[in-house]
């Protein structure tokens, strides 16, 4: 109990950075792959301890190697989540997961629009939709636009006789930012391998940013929202409307993954 009033300011602050730090990591990683490996670490610290509690000189001799090096360890294997951590920061918003507003509802109902009729045309496509996390060194790989949302430009763009078509539209908060953006590929080694180039590049952009995207294959004209490196199938425009709205400001979904 005394040591509740030995606290000083300083050290109830230094406690509370501490812990908002571990809830960035925690709230960062949830639902994504870094849950497995931050268990992996985990087991290996377990490891550790029991290596050291029964004297298995050792196994406790490598491990403590292993966590000597702890830092870099630790830097190489989070670097994707460390680097969207400090954009994060970067962007000065978002310090408690809070919600996020990106796009109003007339401009998602166009987006909506589009994609359904893409899909019953067959004809693919990738809309990104911004968020907190900057989008800019994605949309100058493509031909900026600075358009309002509309469903037919939209349509129009991903013709396949369109010299737009290849690659994605980008969006921010109503507008069309650039279209025929080329984005990251996933490097997720789960993810199905009959997903092509362009699954991939959506999932891939929300796996390096906070972006939503929605696809629409030109093989099957299914259409499937990706959000923080998951697929999700969504069924028909009232899905896809209201779950991108969902997620447009900041709420989280329960839609089944996509697994095919
Ligand atoms: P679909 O179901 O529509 O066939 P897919 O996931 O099988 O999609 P591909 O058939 O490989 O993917 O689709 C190729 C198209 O994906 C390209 O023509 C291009 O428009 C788009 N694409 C490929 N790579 C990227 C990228 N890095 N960024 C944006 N778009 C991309
Ligand atoms: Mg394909």
């Amino acid at each position: 109990m005394d040591i509740l009033f030995q606290l000083s300011f300083k050290d109830a602050l230094d406690i509370a950075v501490v812990a908002l730090l571990i809830y960035q990591i925690l709230f960062m990683v949830k639902g994504t792959r870094a849950v497995q490996m931050l268990l992996g670490v985990a087991a290996f610290g377990v490891i550790f301890w029991v290596s050291f509690s029964y004297q298995l000189h050792t196994l406790h001799w490598i491990l403590g190697h292993f966590f000597n090096s702890f830092f870099v360890i630790f830097i190489i294997l989070f670097q994707d989540q460390i680097r969207s951590a400090l954009a994060n920061f970067g962007s000065g918003r978002r310090v408690w997961g809070a919600g996020t507003r990106g796009a109003s509802g007339p401009s998602i109902d166009e987006i909506v629009e589009a994609s359904i009729a893409m899909g019953r045309k067959r004809i693919g496509g990738i809309v990104v939709l911004e968020r907190v996390n900057g989008l800019k060194n994605f949309v100058s790989t493509g031909t900026q636009l600075l358009s309002e949302i509309h469903c037919d430009l939209i349509y129009a763009i991903f013709q396949s006789t369109s010299p737009l078509h290849d690659g994605a539209i980008i969006t921010k908060k109503g507008k069309m930012l650039a279209a025929g953006c080329f984005l990251p590929l996933s490097k997720n080694v789960d993810v199905d391998r009959h997903l092509g180039t362009r699954h991939r590049a959506a999932l891939g952009i929300t796996e390096s940013t906070d972006a939503v995207a929605v696809v629409v294959s030109e093989e099957t004209g299914k259409v499937s929202i990706a959000e923080r490196g998951n697929f999700y199938a969504v069924e028909g425009k009232v899905e896809l409307a209201r779950t991108l709205k969902r997620l447009m400001s900041g709420k989280a979904i329960s839609l089944p993954k996509r697994e095919e």
